[in-house]
């Protein structure tokens, strides 16, 4: 018999605050820098300095950024994106936001990501935009085919919500040349609470989004102060990042080779802890160049082994069910063999920054057990 779940294995995700986090807010809040402000810019800034890049635009949240990326893209009516089936349901949604129709691809079961061969072969005339999605925190790297996808007018979109500070190759995920996307949701990487950031390709993409986040208001608060109008000049919607939220990322930023650390050495002691069990797969997350978001397994009888599990109290989840099987996306449905697989087979552990190497070895002996029962069970 295993001993009870420490509360930690309780949760599947939860943020990590390293205790500066409050201050940074309420230092904020004192000088009333609820909204857009200085702090907002000062945390782009400061991505844009992590990753090497010239620019980053914060907005909402990564949904926001996404919406906002395709939107700058030009991806609109009549264009088709083609997206993993296997992601969270706002990737889709965002797409579906700007009324372009959705190409579901399937995935390679290895590394749960989309690859160059499988992208190609769902190109078309139609096709606008692909939506790679960096699954788990890997990097999804299309370079061997990005002359083809440029001359067939094809934009890279990268949904990296769950990749912040990943590396592909020597380059930090953002840092490659795609229109990259990132969520500091409350459980991603680095979170903001909610946040997201677009890294733009040129400045005039950098343009449209600031525009785009502040509802397409042409003037800033202070130049508006002296006049009786204010001037809209395109399209947008309400996707700033407040500095209260600004304010949580930046701290978090400055503990973030903390947050890498401990992230892939919590993945590895997964690896070490699960080795000896059979018949359990761990889905290998390249963790030398990623930051790991997620620890997920393929095992038999993952439903009953879900169950098991969560009546010990250990927090296990699924990430994700398919999305090309989901109702309100039944219109972009087709058979997406790989994905349909996973989606059954896959078990997401507890992965988080509370979680102690006694959690870890806790989880995997409760693991064991968990498939001795579901095995027994029809
Ligand atoms: C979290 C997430 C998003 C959306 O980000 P939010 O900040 O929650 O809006 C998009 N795609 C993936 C893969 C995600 O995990």
């Amino acid at each position: 018999m295993t001993n009870p779940p420490k509360p930690d294995a309780r949760r599947n995700a939860s943020p990590y605050l390293y205790g500066q986090e409050a201050a940074a807010v309420a230092r904020v809040l004192e000088a009333g820098q609820y909204g857009h402000s200085s702090v907002t810019e000062e945390f782009e800034h400061r991505i844009a300095d992590f990753l090497g890049v010239p620019d980053a635009v914060a907005v909402a949240s990564g949904t926001a950024a996404l919406h906002a990326a395709l939107l700058a893209a030009g991806v609109g009516p009549g264009n088709e994106v083609i997206v993993p089936s296997m992601t969270f349901c706002a990737t889709v949604q965002a797409i579906l936001a700007v009324g372009a129709t959705v190409r579901f691809v399937d995935i390679d079961p290895a590394t749960m990501c989309v690859n160059d061969r499988l992208v190609m072969e769902a190109v078309s005339d139609t096709t606008a935009a692909v939506v790679p999605v960096l699954f788990g925190g890997r990097a999804v790297d299309l370079t061997p085919v990005q002359g083809e996808l440029d001359e067939r007018g094809v934009v890279v979109i990268e949904d990296a919500a769950h990749a912040f500070g990943s590396r592909n190759g020597a380059r930090r995920v953002g840092a490659t040349g795609a229109l990259t996307c990132f969520s500091f949701g409350p459980i991603k990487n680095l979170t903001c609470g909610q946040g997201g950031m677009v890294i733009p390709r040129t400045p005039a993409e950098a343009d449209t989004i600031r525009r785009l986040r502040l509802l397409g208001v042409a003037q800033s608060q202070s130049e508006r102060a002296n006049t009786t109008t204010y001037r809209v000049d395109s399209f947008g919607l309400r996707y700033q990042l407040s500095g209260i939220n600004a304010a949580i990322g930046l701290a978090q930023l400055d503990r973030f080779a903390t947050t890498e650390d401990t992230r892939r050495s919590l993945w590895r002691t997964y690896r070490e802890a699960l080795a000896p069990l059979d018949g359990v797969t761990l889905v290998d997350v390249d963790v030398d160049h990623t930051v790991p978001h997620l620890c997920q397994v393929r095992l038999p009888h993952r439903d009953q082994v879900f169950a098991e599990l969560r009546a010990r109290g250990i927090g296990v989840g699924v990430h994700y069910p398919p999305n090309h099987l989901q109702p309100a996306f039944a219109a972009w449905r087709r058979t997406l063999p790989a994905t349909e697989q996973a989606g059954v087979e896959i078990l997401s552990l507890p992965f988080h920054q509370h979680l102690t190497e006694t959690d870890i070895e806790h989880v995997a002996s409760a693991l064991g057990t968990a498939l001795h029962i579901g095995q027994r069970l029809p």
